[in-house]
């Protein structure tokens, strides 16, 4: 019998990783968390979060992101933040840089009033935004805003391996205050030649056109490129990437989901979270994620955006649109589709297992 199995009939009906989280949170292995060892403040509304995550934690691959379970006033909300720092580090410590936005309940709270010591829930990284083992290519990275944190964990990671390659890096910001990692980036261009920084700022330049890229990097058809920003400038990095035959050299991250445009909304109706005996009226836009939270069912989530099939539920009955294409999916109770609630809102009544 294994010592663990053994320690488990001994401490019935706690696990030994109960008594073990007791002594040290950081011991859990059912529950993975991390401990926050520092805060440091980036910009006037982000910071970068040192955590020791606890037993076990796996290494990352830069460019990949950590679900975070942070407690807001009693309620857990999970979050998902690309990763800063580079993987493997002897301390172990590994970091987020948030970026508090306006009624963010969770970045909000993290940027604010995290501090040292503070228990966060983690789930182990994840993520297909990353570099191809071999760079035996130019490349380009686009970003903007908070977009610039997986492609900071991928540059910081780089440098540490040695000079860096030939890169071109293209980052939007609305002023040069905003700009996050600001003089680490800056540092990295002045040690690099290979890494070419242009910063836009929207304050001096106004806001960026794609079609500049051909007069800041000329060659940019020909570069692998990852790219990493709100919605606007993605969709349009895209439709440039299709026009011009090079679409599969465009990787891109996106912080929240795609929502399909006209039509894509349900109707809405009467939603019903069986599990937890709750009957609430929802629109026909608003994920069931949010409406469940909003009336206080206790809802598993992850990245909120569709992608790590954290928040799927049961449709027992009823139907759903997806918000991403605008596919209606029916309940059936004998067998019921698994919906990601997060990207799904009521068309008509609904019947959800949570
Ligand atoms: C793969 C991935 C990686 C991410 N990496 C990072 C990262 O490194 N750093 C970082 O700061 N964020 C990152 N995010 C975004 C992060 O997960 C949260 O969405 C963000 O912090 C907002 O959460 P919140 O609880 O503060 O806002 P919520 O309380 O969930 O939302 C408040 C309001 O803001 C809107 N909103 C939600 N998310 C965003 C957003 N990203 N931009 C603008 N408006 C929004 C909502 O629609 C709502 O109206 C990442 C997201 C994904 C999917």
């Amino acid at each position: 019998m294994h010592v663990l199995d053994v320690a488990a009939s001994l401490t019935t009906p706690l696990l030994p990783d109960d008594y073990l989280t007791y002594v040290n949170p950081l011991w859990s292995r059912r529950e993975p968390r991390g401990r926050v060892d520092a805060v440091m403040p980036e910009t006037r509304d982000s910071a970068t979060i040192w955590l020791t995550p606890g037993i076990g934690w796996p290494a990352h691959t830069p460019g990949q992101y950590v679900r975070v379970g942070v407690d807001v006033d009693g309620v857990r909300h999970w979050r998902t933040y690309s990763l800063t720092s580079v993987p493997g580090r002897k301390d172990k410590r590994i970091a987020i840089t948030v970026k508090a936005i306006a009624d963010g309940v969770v970045s909000t709270h993290l940027v604010r009033n995290a501090r040292r010591g503070m228990i966060v829930r983690l789930a182990p990284p994840a993520g297909e935004f990353v570099l191809p083992e071999r760079l035996d290519q130019p490349l380009l990275f686009v970003t903007a805003g908070s977009g610039i944190t997986p492609i900071l964990g991928m540059l910081r990671t780089l440098a540490a391996r040695g000079p860096l390659p030939d890169i071109t890096h293209v980052h939007l910001a609305p002023s040069a205050d905003d700009v996050i990692a600001r003089v680490d980036l800056q540092r990295l261009a002045r040690r690099h030649p290979a890494y070419r920084l242009h910063e836009h700022h929207d304050d001096r330049r106004g806001i960026f056109d794609v079609v500049t890229l051909d007069a800041v990097v000329p060659d940019w058809r020909t570069r692998p490129t990852w790219a990493c920003g709100p919605a606007p400038l993605l969709d349009a990095l895209t439709a440039r990437f299709e026009a011009e035959g090079v679409a599969d050299h465009l990787n891109i991250e996106r912080f929240r989901p795609v929502v399909a445009a006209d039509g894509a909304a349900g109707a809405g109706g009467l939603v019903r979270f069986t599990a937890s005996d709750r009957e609430v009226e929802a629109d026909g836009a608003t994920p069931l994620l949010t409406v469940g939270e909003d009336a206080g069912v206790l809802m598993p989530s992850g990245c909120r955006m569709g992608i790590c099939h954290t928040c799927v539920g049961a449709l027992c009955g009823g139907s759903v649109r997806d918000l991403r294409t605008g596919e209606q999916i029916e309940g059936d109770p004998d067998d019921p589709p698994h919906i990601r609630t997060c990207v799904s809102a009521a068309a008509g009544p609904v019947e959800l297992s949570l």
